[in-house]
């Protein structure tokens, strides 16, 4: 479309390589700046505790990834990425010694949850079959026309009741419990607005595509997306942290993998008072308090069950998990905090030596939260899993400065680039979406529509601006 042209792309997280891509993929040539010193951002892996373990840094489980519309169009099988699947994408262990399971099948589900089957497919199945519909429909901005708006109202209708309010549907404490454990991702306090509709955006995607890890870790995801840029002429340079947009004269396009904190720190001379104004206002939600575990056996867990899935969510009751966000929305530290758990080697041997095991485990903390968690999230592991300390070989601990530390955009260990109420969600990170108030210069960071989460639909979409208004400029 515009060869000739050059831009570039301030960052190499999974959205700055969507959108690095669909610009090369329009014939513009693209440089993409790195600051660490390998790129992905929140998606890559390292040895973080003992040589031969591989723990991914930040994401590990990739239902949004699987089904992301924009991945699901690029050949990245083709450049090493395998998903692989554990036999159920979720259990939720409870104190009687059992586990409430997500099963992939709806229907295995919901025969599982007795009465609450009915509500269960109720709330789920219409967008479960139409997923590969309502994807790009979710997946996007929201003030737009929907191209299936049967689909969007049937989420509309409860997507802004709380997930408290949605559970109440639910008869059985177990299903409570499973929904709470869906609905925490969204680090809202599950009496507000819209935590619900994260409990059905968790749900959906789990029975539609899975719960996947990637083989041989997040990497994998990175290296794909970098290898197939790669291919279409894109280059990444590393250990090149951009301190000023100064430095990016030569480029007709910058588009930034940044939240509006560092956006204003490397491009405030170029952006009006105004945008400088609203972003300003844009807040940070709570931070990740995370650990990795090297073990030499598989988890011990009370439920059996919980061997069949990779992700494995800690914290028992509804009522126990709500007043854990809760307290970690009004800024406290839980006594038993909510503590999301994948347990990659058991279906992914590449990732430790034979016969042993990687943990990966993060509960939520205020932003920017110096209190050490440890003890509080292994009690929560030990509950279910009586013996988990005594197969851990080593720990790696990371606070929300650690991640931060480890890439920028984690501010105070805020994973999904700053808070996804009502307000932001609409206005991420102001009304001008992935626009800037300086031409050419835009946004593509998980702090633009639709947020946190591995799915590039960031970078997609924000790319996709920025060449509309170029084709617009060229009339
Ligand atoms: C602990 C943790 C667990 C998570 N779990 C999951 C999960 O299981 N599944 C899931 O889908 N999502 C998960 N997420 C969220 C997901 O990883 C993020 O939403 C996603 O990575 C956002 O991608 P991004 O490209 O917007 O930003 P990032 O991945 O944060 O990438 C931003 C990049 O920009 C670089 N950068 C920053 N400033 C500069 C600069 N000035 N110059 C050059 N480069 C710069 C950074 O180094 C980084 O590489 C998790 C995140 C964390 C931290």
């Amino acid at each position: 479309m515009a060869s000739g042209l050059k831009a570039c792309v301030v960052g190499s997280g999974s959205n700055g390589l969507s959108a690095a891509i669909v610009l090369a993929q329009a014939g513009i040539e693209v440089d993409v700046f790195e600051a660490e010193q390998i790129p992905g951002g929140a998606t890559r892996s390292m040895e973080l505790t003992l040589p031969g373990f591989i723990h991914d840094f930040g994401s590990a489980v990739y239902a949004l990834a699987a089904g992301s519309p924009f991945f699901s169009t690029l050949p990245l099988r083709d450049h090493g990425l395998e998903w692989v699947h554990s036999p159920a994408p979720l259990a939720h262990p409870l104190d009687d010694g059992t586990a409430v399971m997500l099963e992939r099948d709806l229907a295995v589900t919901a025969a599982a949850l007795h009465e609450d089957g009915p509500p269960w497919l109720e709330l789920m199945e219409p967008l479960v079959k139409g997923w590969r519909d309502f994807a790009p429909e979710v997946l996007g901005p929201v003030l737009k026309i929907p191209k299936h708006p049967w689909l969007l109202a049937r989420f509309g209708m409860n997507a802004l009741r709380s997930a408290k309010a949605l559970a109440s549907r639910f008869k059985n404490e177990r299903t409570r419990a499973l929904f709470a454990g869906l609905a925490a991702h969204s680090f809202l306090s599950l009496d507000e607005p819209l935590s619900g509709a994260f409990g059905i955006l968790m749900a959906v995607p789990a029975h539609a595509v899975g719960f996947p890890v990637a083989r041989r870790g997040s990497q994998s995801i990175t290296n794909a997306l970098c290898g197939y840029l790669a291919k279409l002429g894109g280059k990444v340079t590393t250990s090149s942290r951009v301190e000023s947009l100064d430095a990016l004269a030569g480029y007709e396009l910058i588009l930034c993998d940044l939240t509006p904190r560092q956006l204003l720190a490397v491009a405030g001379q170029e952006l009006s008072e105004e945008y400088k104004r609203r972003l300003r206002k844009f807040r940070y939600g709570p931070g990740a308090f995370k650990v990795d575990y090297a073990l030499n056996a598989p988890i011990p867990w009370k439920a059996s069950q919980c061997m069949r899935a990779a992700t494995v969510h800690l914290g028992g009751s509804f009522d126990e998990i709500a007043a854990s966000e809760k307290a970690v929305r009004s800024g406290k530290h839980p006594e038993r905090p909510f503590v999301l758990l994948a347990q990659p080697t058991l279906f992914d041997s590449s990732r430790a030596p034979a016969g042993k095991h990687t943990a990966w485990a993060y509960c939520h903390v205020p932003n920017g939260s110096t209190f050490d968690m440890l003890s509080r999230l292994e009690a929560q592991i030990e509950r279910f899993a009586p013996g988990f300390r005594e197969t851990v070989l080593a720990r790696h601990v990371l606070f929300p400065s650690g991640l931060e530390s480890m890439d920028a955009n984690l501010v105070g260990g805020d994973i999904a680039g700053g808070v996804i109420d009502l307000r932001q969600m609409i206005f991420r990170p102001t009304a001008k979406l992935y626009e800037t108030s300086a031409r050419g210069v835009y946004l593509c960071s998980s702090s633009t529509p639709p947020g946190g989460g591995v799915h590039g639909m960031c970078g997609f979409h924000a790319a996709r601006r920025a060449l509309a208004r170029l084709q617009r400029l060229k009339r």
